[in-house]
C-alpha cells in the first residue's frame, strides 16, 4: 500500500506493507536514485544483526556502492557527537552531493540521519527504511534533528526524504516495549484527528498487540495518513502541524529531565497526553477526556503517570525553551474533546504546576 506527501515536485511515496524492503533497490530507482550512486546506510547496533547484512546485499545486488555506519542505541545517539562522527565517516569513504543517506532504524536513526543528510555539503538525498512501529510517525514529515542536554530536537531542520519505504515485517522483533511506545503515537494521531480511530484502536486493542498483520497494516496506514494529510498541508508548521505535537510540550521535557534514558519517546507523549487531557479539562476546555484517555493508553500497557518524581520548576523551565514556545510563553496542542485539537499559545503557568503536581 502506498500514501503520498504531497509537496509538489517535493512529494514522496509512503510504501507499507510486508516485504517492502525486498523490493528497496526498485524503490530507489523510482524514486530518482539512480544504481551506481553511492548509498550511505546508517543503523544502530541493535538493528545492525537483524537487518543490516539483507539490506546492504539487497542494495549492491541492484547496482548501488553501499557504505555503512552503526551508531549506538538509543536517544542517547541524537547528538551533536554522533552527528560528527557520521559527518567525519561520510567525508572519509568521499560521499558526494550525489550520494544518498539511508537510514535503517527507528526514529533515532531516522532523526540523526536526516540531519545529517540535511546538512552534509548543504544538503544530500535522503531515504527512510523504518523499523520501529513508532516511526510510522518519524519517517514522514521531514523533520529531522539531534538533541542537547537542554532541550529535545533543538538542533534540526526540515530535510523531506525522498521515499519511505516501511516494512511491516521488521516490526515482529521489536521489543514489548517498543511496540508500546510505537502504539503511542498511533493512538496521538487517533486524539488529534479521528476519534472513529481512537474507538477501533480501543476494540482491536488485542488484535494489534498480537500483530495479526492485517490489522497492523490498517492502523498503520490510518495512522501515517493523518501525518499525511496534515504534513501536505502545513509542511513547516506555520498552523496545522502543531497539533502534531499533542503531549509533546510536557514529553520532551520528561525526557530532557530524565536524561533521554529511563523512558522512551513513546512512553513521555502518553504521559504528556495525559497531562495535556488534565490541563484542558482543568482550563475548562474539555469535559470527561483524561479517563478515556488513560484508558486508550493503559489498554496498550503504556505508562500515564511519570514513574519518577521531577522537579516542576525545572520542567516548567524546559517547556518554556521548547521551540513551539514564542518569546517564553507556555504553548499547549491540548484536546477539546477526544479526536480534537486545538492549539493555545499563552497559557497561564498555575494550571500547568498544578497538573504537574498532580
Ligand atoms: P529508537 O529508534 O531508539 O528505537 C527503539 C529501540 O528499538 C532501539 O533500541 C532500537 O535499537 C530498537 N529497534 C529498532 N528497530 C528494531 C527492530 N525492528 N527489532 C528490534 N529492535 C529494534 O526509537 P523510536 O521509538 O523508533 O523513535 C524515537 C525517536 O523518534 C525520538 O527521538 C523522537 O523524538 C523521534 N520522533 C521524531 C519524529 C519526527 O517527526 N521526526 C516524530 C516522532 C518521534
Ligand atoms: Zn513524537
Amino acid at each position: 500500500k502506498c500514501l503520498t506527501v504531497e509537496l509538489g515536485e517535493r512529494s514522496y511515496p509512503i510504501w507499507i506493507g510486508p516485504g517492502v524492503r525486498q523490493k528497496l533497490a526498485d524503490l530507489l530507482q523510482q524514486a530518482g536514485i539512480a544504481p551506481g550512486r553511492k548509498l550511505f546506510v546508517v543503523t544502530d547496533q541493535n538493528i545492525a544483526p537483524l537487518y543490516l547484512e539483507d539490506t546492504v546485499q539487497l542494495l549492491t545486488e541492484g547496482g548501488y556502492a553501499v557504505h555503512h555506519f552503526i551508531v549506538p542505541a538509543g536517544e542517547e545517539a541524537k547528538s551533536l557527537a554522533i552527528y560528527e562522527q557520521i559527518m567525519t565517516e561520510a567525508l572519509t569513504i568521499g560521499l558526494d552531493r550525489k550520494s544518498a543517506f539511508l537510514a535503517l532504524g527507528g526514529g533515532v536513526v531516522g532523526d540523526l540521519t536526516g540531519f545529517a543528510a540535511a546538512t552534509y555539503m548543504r544538503g544530500v538525498a535522503f531515504v527512510q527504511v523504518p523499523t520501529t512501529l513508532l516511526a510510522h510517525d518519524s519517517s514522514v514529515g521531514g523533520k529531522v534533528a539531534v538533541n542537547h542536554p537542554l532541550g529535545k530536537n533543538i538542533i534540526g531542520a526540515f530535510h523531506q526524504p525522498k521515499l519511505v519505504a516501511y516494512d511491516t515485517n521488521a516490526l515482529t522483533t521489536l521489543p514489548p516495549r517498543e511496540v508500546a511506545s510505537g502504539f503511542a503515537e498511533v493512538i496521538k494521531h487517533g486524539l488529534i484527528w479521528d476519534a472513529s480511530f481512537v474507538t477501533w484502536l480501543e476494540e482491536n486493542a488485542d488484535g494489534l498487540q498480537a500483530f495479526d498483520h492485517e490489522l497492523l497494516q490498517a492502523a498503520l496506514l490510518r495512522a501515517c495518513s493523518v501525518k499525511v494529510a496534515v504534513v501536505s498541508q502545513d509542511e513547516r508548521e506555520q498552523g496545522l502541524r502543531a497539533i502534531l505535537n499533542l503531549g509533546h510540550t510536557f514529553g520532551h521535557a520528561f525526557e530532557a529531565l530524565t536524561g533521554y534514558k529511563g523512558i522512551n519517546h513513546g512512553e513521555a507523549v502518553a504521559i504528556g497526553m495525559v497531562a495535556a487531557a488534565r490541563l484542558a479539562e482543568r482550563l475548562g476546555l474539555a469535559e470527561n477526556i483524561s479517563e478515556r484517555t488513560v484508558r486508550v493508553l493503559r489498554q496498550y500497557r503504556l505508562p500515564v503517570a511519570l514513574p519518577v518524581p521531577l522537579d516542576v520548576d525545572e520542567m516548567l523551565d524546559v517547556m518554556r525553551r521548547d521551540k513551539k514556545g514564542e518569546g517564553g510563553k507556555l504553548v499547549f496542542v491540548l484536546p477539546t474533546a477526544i479526536g480534537k485539537v486545538d492549539i493555545y499559545k499563552n497559557i497561564e503557568e498555575e494550571p500547568v504546576r498544578a497538573v504537574l503536581a498532580e
